[in-house]
C-alpha cells in the first residue's frame, strides 16, 4: 500500500470515529432533559457584570469559582462554558411544565427538573457546565474550586457545596430528592 492510499485509509477511519463521537453525543442531547452539556459559544468574563441576567445574576462566590476553574481548566487544555445559569422563576415554571408533559407525573418529572422553588438556579446558585470534556473535568477538578456536582443524574450541574480544596458531600440520586 502506498503512503498515500495510507492515509487516506486514516482519514476514512477518522472521519468515522468523528461521526460516531457525534452521533453519541447527539443521543446523549436527546436524554438531557433540561441542563445541558452542549454549550458552543463562549462565556464571557464574568468578572465584571456582562448584561446578560443569567451570568449577572448568579452568586458572586460562584462566578469567581467559576473563573477560576475555568482558567485551571484551560491549562489542561479543557474548555468550560456555562450552559444554563440563572434562571428566572417564569423560565423554571416552563421547563418543570415541560417535564410534566415529558415524565408523566410529577414524581418522575422531579427527578430531572426541579419546581421554581426547589431550584438552586432560579436563586443564582447553580450553574450547568459543558461540553461533556469540561463537566467531567470539573467533576475531577471542582471542589479546588468549591465546586462540588449535586445529582448524580446530573453530571452538568454544579454548586458550590464545600469551601475550595474542601471535599465534596456525596451526591444525591437526583433532584427529587432534595431537601
Ligand atoms: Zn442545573
Amino acid at each position: 500500500m502506498t503512503t498515500d492510499r495510507l492515509l487516506s485509509v486514516r482519514h476514512l477511519l477518522a472521519a468515522a470515529v468523528i461521526g460516531l463521537a457525534l452521533l453519541a453525543v447527539g443521543c446523549k442531547a436527546a436524554d438531557v432533559p433540561v441542563g445541558t452539556l452542549l454549550g458552543s459559544d463562549e462565556t464571557p468574563d464574568l468578572s465584571r457584570p456582562t448584561g446578560k441576567p443569567e451570568f449577572d445574576r448568579l452568586d458572586p462566590v460562584l462566578r469567581s469559582a467559576f473563573q477560576e476553574a475555568r482558567a485551571a481548566a484551560e491549562r489542561d487544555g479543557v474548555r468550560l462554558v456555562i450552559t444554563s445559569g440563572w434562571r428566572s422563576r417564569a423560565h423554571q415554571e416552563r421547563l418543570y411544565e415541560d417535564a410534566l408533559v415529558k415524565y408523566g407525573s410529577p414524581e418522575e418529572a422531579n427527578r430531572w427538573v426541579a419546581t421554581p422553588d426547589q431550584s438552586a438556579h432560579v436563586t443564582g446558585d447553580a450553574i450547568d457546565i459543558g461540553p461533556t470534556d469540561g463537566a467531567i473535568w470539573v467533576g475531577q477538578h471542582g471542589a479546588e474550586f468549591g465546586l462540588c456536582q449535586t445529582f448524580a443524574n446530573e453530571m452538568w450541574h454544579f454548586e458550590l457545596l464545600t469551601t475550595p480544596g474542601g471535599t465534596c458531600p456525596e451526591m444525591l440520586t437526583d433532584g427529587s430528592v432534595r431537601r
